[in-house]
């Protein structure tokens, strides 16, 4: 049959490529990894780096900067990477950020500049996180220029720790012409950095060549020097002439669980394990005189990033078996879905919807068991997410010899309690002026976990830049 006169042929459906996915990050086998602290993942190659850069939209109104607590311009450093540029893509991002080799490891980047990424309606997101790491270990394999600066202006800042907050703004300031002297209370600069968050994640040489490149903008460190011990913030200003203080002390001092066994010799928290591994270098036993005996059987109660890294790291010095205890389901686990992943992967098992009671000890102090109860969730609580309760009757005891404590850290009251006039919320926080970082003291500003109580890396950084401007004005009426 003869088709009919004007009778229109089907509109063939275009059919939609499907999504596609980041470039993979190269990583170190889990079953080899679980057993080294080097890092897990081991970064883009330059053709890794290019392929992934070269997938960016370059969209018109780049939405990805607006994620960035720090507005890094996003889309100007991936232009550069496309255009082999990589130095001056790591410049790009060092106007904005003083620490892109840490953050491109550690920033969780899927809530943040990944989240609204045009890229990422119909694929996964441009992998920002990853580029940002690639171009800043390329700046640091190459040698990075030390920008011109201008001539010092005469007037004094002190800063009070050496965390993101901290670095960032001693970082911003000296390259404002203020004569910058850090003090930090333990013998290595870097805060949490240095001291939280493992070699495998976080490699300590990373954060030694930040440090090292604002030593060489002529940052100044005194290490060993607890403020409010040596000197308090107030003899700082009157007597040792500094023009402006900021309080970039974080929140190191750990929450525990109010229940019996807290105290028994093999409980630690999160805090004091991590730090006598990293900061101690117990991993590097016997090179380093600092062992730390792991137990067999590891449990680590919490959720969070601090959870993880903490089991991760009992695997790692040789435990048996390592579990995360957790009293919510895997939905609300406030981890970083990457550690969640890289820790199953390495063997550490989740134990969700169980809550400890009791941690049970024998006659020297030592934990042998854990008593634990179910749970289910309710109604949403104040923090948006279901609130966990115990299911009665549920209990049942856990076989374990140590136990770890995550579930929080709040800021150390010494600052607050050797600074008269320093207003502090009723959770010990540092209250400070939302536009310009400034406290109830004149001159005294503050940022980071010390300000909003335990958070991110980034939002640390941004509030240590929101302060170096907040100072800048205040010194110079601008
Ligand atoms: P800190 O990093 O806590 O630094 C404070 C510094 O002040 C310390 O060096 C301390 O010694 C010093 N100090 C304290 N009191 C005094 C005093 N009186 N005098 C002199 N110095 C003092 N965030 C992420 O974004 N991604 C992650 O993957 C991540 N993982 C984490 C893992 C762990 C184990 C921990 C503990 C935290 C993690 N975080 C992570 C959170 C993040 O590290 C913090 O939010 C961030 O470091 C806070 O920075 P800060 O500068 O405010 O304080
Ligand atoms: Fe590139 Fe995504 Fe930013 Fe657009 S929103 S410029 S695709 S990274």
């Amino acid at each position: 049959m003869m088709p009919e006169k004007n009778a229109k042929a089907p509109k063939k459906k275009r059919e939609r490529p499907p999504p596609t996915k980041k470039v993979a990050m190269p990583e170190q086998d889990p079953l080899v990894r679980n057993k080294n602290f080097q890092e897990v993942a081991l970064g883009y190659t330059e053709e890794q780096a290019l392929e992934e850069a070269n997938k960016c939209l370059q969209c018109r109104n780049p939405k990805c900067i607006g994620g960035c607590p720090v507005e890094v311009d996003i889309k100007d450093f991936i232009a550069l990477i496309r255009e082999k540029k990589f130095m001056e893509a790591a410049l790009k991002i060092k106007e904005t950020n003083s620490l892109p080799a840490v953050c491109g490891r550690v920033c969780p980047q899927e809530t943040q500049c990944e989240q609204p990424c045009i890229y990422g309606i119909r694929n996964e997101p441009i992998a920002i996180g990853r580029l940002e790491r690639f171009v800043a270990d390329y700046a640091r394999a190459h040698g990075e220029p030390i920008p011109k600066l201008p001539p010092k202006n005469g007037k004094k800042v002190g800063v009070i720790g050496s965390g993101p907050a901290s670095l960032t703004c001693a970082g911003d300031l000296v390259k404002l012409g203020y004569e910058v002297t850090i003090f930090e209370a333990f013998h290595k600069p870097g805060g949490v950095l240095a001291y939280g968050i493992p070699q495998f994640r976080l490699p300590k040489e990373i954060v030694m060549a930040e440090v090292e490149y604002l030593e060489k903008l002529g940052v100044e460190i005194k290490f060993n020097h607890v403020i409010g011990k040596i000197r308090t913030v107030l003899e700082l200003m009157n007597d040792d002439g500094y023009d402006a203080i900021f309080l970039g002390t974080g929140a190191g001092a750990p929450n525990f669980m109010r229940i019996p066994g807290m105290n028994l010799v093999t409980v630690f928290s999160a805090n004091e394990f991590l730090t006598r591994v990293n900061l101690m270098k117990a991993y590097e036993f016997p090179e380093y005189d600092t062992p730390f005996r792991i137990g067999n059987r590891v449990a680590v109660i919490g959720g969070g990033n601090v959870a993880m890294d903490a089991a991760r790291t009992s695997l790692r010095l040789g435990a048996e078996h390592v579990q995360i205890v957790y009293r919510r389901s895997r939905t609300e686990l406030p981890a970083r879905l990457e550690e969640v992943h890289h820790a199953e992967e390495e063997g550490v098992e989740f134990r969700l919807l169980t809550n400890p009671t009791e941690i049970i000890g024998n006659e020297k102090g030592e934990v042998i068991g854990m008593q634990c109860i179910k749970m289910e969730l309710g109604e949403p609580d104040e923090s948006g997410r279901r609130r966990p309760i115990p299911i009665e009757g549920s209990e049942f005891i856990v076989d374990v010899d140590m136990v770890v404590v995550a579930i929080g850290n709040s800021p150390n009251p010494i600052i607050p309690q050797t600074t008269p006039g320093l207003e502090v919320s009723k959770w010990g926080t540092i209250t400070i002026n939302e536009e310009s970082g400034m406290t109830s003291l004149p001159g005294v500003f503050a940022g980071g976990d010390i300000v909003t109580g335990a958070a991110t890396v980034i939002s640390a950084a941004g509030a240590g830049k929101q302060a170096a401007r907040g100072i800048h004005k205040y010194l110079t009426g601008e």
